[in-house]
């Protein structure tokens, strides 16, 4: 039933789904069969969830679909995601909004005069690209090329330069070459994504790749994605040190250990950075917002204190 739905996440933020299905023909991925058609829910409904979510405490709404840039095509005739946002930011006590699984193909780019104009939307986008090689990708059935793709991201950053940008990819895709590779290689490196994670490539019954010769092995495979992740980390390390004195507001998650545990704007639960404060030294309250100066930087996480 609308708005009556159960949050499992700590309460600070929770998962919105905006849509269900999938009518992408993407070869290695079986949701479309499963999950079915794409099927967005309308935004009266969701404004209504948003506004139950926010009297619990929620103050952060992770959006999720299999895929964002969909959402409205099928009930609205339009790309409708930039509206939804609208609606959403009006939802009293919700503070931030991010956007999970942007499909690279036909962005809806208001949505980024959106992000510009409203300070609740993150400025944040995760959008799995998957591979870069022009070969690879028209195998994937993704619909796009390097050229393509990289303008989009281009476009992005002009559109809003402070944007975290999540990406996720797959090696050892069938057929997937040395020289397939070096050119994802060679691209992850000029992209410098704030975030991005890499995963092998796994043979999936029903999906049009099945059809495919899983013809790289399994230690290739391991090795192009640990490859791919030493690239960045140094890259994550080096935006990071970037941020040393930079402050920040940042939401607290939770206590571990000796440090309360917190995200700025620019980092999905789960998968992102996390902001580490000393809790010996300063009381904080999980769930709520505080202003943090950035000491010191890891990888992947930054270490902050209270200001
Ligand atoms: S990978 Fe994503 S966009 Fe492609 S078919 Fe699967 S769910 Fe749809």
């Amino acid at each position: 039933m609308i708005g009556e739905r159960l949050t499992t996440t700590p309460k600070n933020y929770a998962y919105l789904k905006i849509a269900e299905g999938c009518d992408r023909p993407c070869s290695f991925c079986a949701i479309p069969l499963m999950r079915g058609k794409h099927k967005s829910t309308p935004i009266e409904n969701l404004v209504i969830e948003a506004e139950k979510l926010a009297a619990n405490g929620v103050k952060e709404l992770v959006l999720i679909a299999q895929d964002l840039t969909y959402y409205g095509l099928d009930i609205y005739k339009k790309r409708n995601l930039a509206e939804l946002l609208e609606a959403l930011v009006k939802v009293e006590g919700i503070e931030w909004i991010r956007l999970h699984y942007a499909f690279p193909t036909g962005f809806p780019m208001d949505v980024l005069d959106v992000m510009k104009r409203e300070p609740k939307i993150c400025n944040y986008i995760d959008i799995p690209l998957q591979h870069i090689s022009d070969k690879i990708l028209k195998s994937m059935r993704r619909g796009t090329t390097q050229v393509k793709t990289t303008k989009l991201l281009k476009d992005f950053r002009a559109a809003v330069p402070e944007m975290t940008i999540r990406t996720t990819l797959i090696v050892g895709y069938p057929g997937e070459t040395e020289e397939d590779y070096q050119t994802l290689k060679a691209w992850v490196e000029a992209m410098r994504f704030e975030r991005l994670g890499c995963f092998t490539y796994s043979h999936e019954e029903n999906t049009h790749a099945f059809n495919l010769e899983d013809d790289v092995p399994e230690e290739v495979k391991m090795a192009r994605a640990n490859e791919i992740m030493e690239i960045q980390s140094q890259i994550s390390w080096e935006l990071n040190q970037a941020k040393i004195g930079e402050t920040f507001k940042v939401v607290i998650d939770r206590k571990e250990g000796e440090y309360f545990v917190g995200r700025t704007e620019f980092d999905s639960p789960d998968v992102d950075n996390e902001v580490l404060i000393n809790a010996s030294k300063t009381y904080l309250k999980t769930g709520e917002f505080a202003t943090v100066k950035v000491t010191e930087a890891a990888d992947f996480d930054l270490y902050a204190e209270v200001v």
